[in-house]
């Protein structure tokens, strides 16, 4: 770093906000993970939600065929953003029986991560506030610290169902609000009335309310997640992100798309055609398939998740750990056991089981008490971390 005669940190090479990031917690955890798989230890690793299903197999002919085809090798051609937003719109009318202009109110995304991060430069001005829920998925309060506004968190409660108590911010004039259900972390859901209300928050107020929708899919025991556009009204202030990653298994593919109110989108569409220049044709083409086609598939993962899940529930019984009861998303929300400190307990269970989970302050000081499960690794690895926890378990057992 000190190379080229510039001391480091004498003139640091990275902008103030880069330099006001938290500290990453999860990288303590890799390295010690690191260290243990060094040594030998099988770490199961149980701390992401990174699918391990793999594509649809016809989605992944459909790509093959589209990487031969000359005309996706260029900057990606209008034609195919039409094609991939015309089947966005039809899977919300069949699947939410919500009607969309794909013209105006649906567009494409590099996967929702940078959609959620642009949306935030797009709305956000310097010193405007944003609620974000705590816990939460780091993206929005971060984006929102990129835009230079103001964060306030609102706390998911286990005693609300871990929504948000809107009735808290009546008073404030928030630019945008973000709202994540299925949830990552805490796995809660929100119902229609829920949205109702968040419908009626964003007219009071003014906010925009962002909807991440990345688990809608991710449902079990014949629960489906509804979309904040299906409430009436919610095509004036919620603006709703679907990505592909959980729902077909794809995360590396980065693809997703924003629906919704039409002034937001197109705020949206503004920002990312002055930083980037869209998904890449092939990718939107093949994903235009799978929405059409590759519901068996969906099916077909959700089977597998459904067993996982199950064997880890077991697992945590049997090791004297609470867990949130939800239908949906690839995690289990448990308690940390004994009061330990979620971090402490994480280390432990790295140290003593070869185990890693994802502490729940990592996610926001509201996630302190916690910690996250992930069923996105073999049922073998799920079984096996489930018989150490159950061994080590004498240490919280009393
Ligand atoms: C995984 C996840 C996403 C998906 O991000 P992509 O960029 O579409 O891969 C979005 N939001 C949450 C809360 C997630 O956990």
């Amino acid at each position: 770093m000190a190379e080229g005669g510039l001391e480091r940190g004498a003139r640091p090479v990275e902008a103030g906000r880069l330099r006001a990031l938290p500290p990453y917690l999860f990288e303590e955890l890799a390295r010690l993970r690191d260290e243990k798989a060094a040594a030998g230890v099988q770490v199961a690793d149980l701390s992401i939600g990174d699918p391990d299903l793999g594509a649809p197999p016809a989605a992944v002919e459909a790509l093959r065929k589209y990487a031969g085809d000359k005309r996706l090798h260029r900057y990606t051609p209008a034609w195919a953003v039409e094609e991939f937003k015309r089947a966005a719109a039809a899977y919300m009318r069949g699947r939410y029986g919500v009607d969309l202009d794909p013209g105006v109110e649906i567009t494409p995304v590099i996967g929702t991560k940078e959609g959620i991060a642009n949306l935030s430069l797009a709305l956000v001005d310097p010193g405007a506030l944003a609620l974000v829920p705590d816990p939460g998925y780091p993206v929005y309060a971060r984006s929102v610290g990129f835009a230079g506004g103001r964060v306030r968190f609102m706390s998911l409660d286990q005693s609300r169902d871990f929504l948000p108590d809107l009735d808290a911010f009546a008073g404030e004039r928030p630019r945008l609000m973000f709202l994540n259900y299925p949830n990552n972390p805490t796995s809660a859901v929100a119902g229609r009335r829920f949205y109702a209300r968040a419908v009626e928050f964003g007219l009071e107020t003014g906010a925009c309310i962002v909807s991440d929708a990345a688990y809608n899919e991710i449902t079990f025991d014949g629960y489906a997640s509804p979309s904040i556009l299906q409430v009436e009204g919610a095509m004036e202030v919620a603006v709703e992100f679907h990505s592909f990653s959980k729902t077909y298994g794809v995360p590396g593919w980065r693809v997703g798309f924003a629906a919704g109110r039409r002034d937001a989108i197109c705020a949206l569409k503004t920002i990312k055609s002055n930083i980037d220049s869209g998904v890449p044709g092939m990718i939107l083409l093949a994903a235009r398939d799978m929405l059409e086609g590759a519901a068996g598939h969906i099916a077909e993962s959700l089977g597998e998740y459904a067993a996982r899940r199950a064997l880890l529930r077991a697992a945590l019984d049997r090791a004297g750990i609470a867990w949130h009861e939800s239908p949906a998303t690839l995690y289990l929300w448990a308690r940390v056991p004994g009061g330990m400190k979620s971090m402490d307990f994480a280390r432990l269970l790295l140290d003593r089981a070869g185990v890693m989970v994802a502490p729940g302050v990592g996610f926001g000081a509201g996630g302190e008490g916690y910690f996250r499960l992930s069923i996105t690794c073999p049922r073998d690895d799920i079984a096996a971390a489930g018989q150490r926890l159950e061994e080590v378990s004498t240490a919280w057992k009393t």
